[in-house]
């Protein structure tokens, strides 16, 4: 029997901590977290949930993001995946681990607070896959601050256009080529309903998203298509020790969960396959909390 088939406790499974502060600029990179993140790389095995598929995920390159473009891959499904320039060194691992597969892979680098290139990358996406059925809006910006007064105009703007503006772009610019059977799923988070102080920004967008998600999902049902939104718990991710948290709470990061440890991207990447196949077909218009235990309300 192999280890991912073993009865194991899921407190243990995967790396507690206290973790080692690991500052990074935004938008942080997956090969400099410690310890190092179980995206599936080795251990998501796929069954063929997915085959002929074709996803588009933005925000791949690391993170929940990369979890769920290595499962689609592993389920069969060619995957575009989106990230900022400056992502180049994780997006190519990815861009390998779906090609190990026999799947296409399409890189596309760029700026999603630009609707011109949200435009541009769901065209990229359509024309290299030869369609989509698959489309995961899941990029997202988290930078703390401890104070209302420290929220600038400008980091208010990149947070509303990183996580909220850039999902109308890309739904506006995928929907013509949505067919039936075809799925959208959002990431949302805890913070939508349990918002922290030090994220005021970040969990508006975040709770817009949910709504969102839930207004989207009445139009795309009359054209047979579903919309989910994922809401995650604390995910060991790049996200958190370049802004996201200050470097304390890295250190203790996903402690206060009832697991006691973060999670891994890997077991967040089984519901992107579920909403996303015909598995998930009377799945429309939900949100589904993975948070460690705190649940949704
Ligand atoms: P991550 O940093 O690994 O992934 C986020 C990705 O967003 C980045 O890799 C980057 O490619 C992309 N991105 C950010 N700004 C962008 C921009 N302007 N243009 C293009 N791409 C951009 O972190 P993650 O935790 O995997 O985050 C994925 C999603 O999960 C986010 O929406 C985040 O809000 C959400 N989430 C994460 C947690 C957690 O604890 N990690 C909890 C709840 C929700
Ligand atoms: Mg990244």
């Amino acid at each position: 029997m192999t280890d991912r088939l073993k009865l194991q406790d899921p407190r243990t499974q995967y790396p507690q901590p206290p973790f080692a502060e690991q500052p990074q600029q935004p938008p942080g990179l997956a090969s400099k977290l410690d310890p190092t993140p179980d995206h599936g790389e080795t251990s998501y095995q796929g069954s063929g949930k997915l085959v002929g598929r074709k996803a588009l995920v933005t925000g791949a390159d690391s993170g929940i993001g990369r979890a769920a473009a290595i499962a689609y891959a592993r389920e069969g499904a060619d995957v575009a995946i989106s990230y900022l320039p400056s992502e180049e060194a994780d997006a190519s691992e990815v861009v390998e681990l779906i090609k190990a597969e026999g799947r296409k892979a399409i890189a596309l680098p760029g700026d999603v607070c630009e609707e011109a290139w949200c435009r541009d990358l769901v065209k990229q996406a359509v024309d290299g896959l030869g369609g989509l059925d698959i489309l995961v809006i899941n990029a997202g910006r988290q930078q703390f601050h401890n104070e209302i007064a420290e929220v600038t105009t400008e980091d208010f703007d990149r947070t509303m256009k990183t996580n909220l503006y850039a999902l109308h772009w890309i739904v506006q610019a995928a929907e013509p080529h949505l067919e039936p059977g075809a799925a959208v799923i959002t990431t949302s988070s805890i913070q939508a309903y349990e918002p922290s102080a030090i994220l005021l920004d970040y969990a508006t967008t975040k709770a817009g998203i949910a709504a969102y998600t839930k207004a989207l999902s009445k139009h795309l049902i009359k054209k047979g298509v579903r919309a989910n939104v994922i809401a995650p718990g604390p995910f060991w991710t790049a996200l958190q020790p370049s802004g996201g948290q200050p470097d304390e709470k890295v250190t203790k990061f996903g402690q206060q969960s009832a697991f006691g440890r973060p999670g891994q991207p890997v077991e967040i990447a089984p519901f992107y396959v579920l909403l996303a196949s015909q598995e998930g077909s009377y799945m429309t218009g939900e949100v589904i909390g993975v948070t460690g235990g705190a649940g949704i309300a």
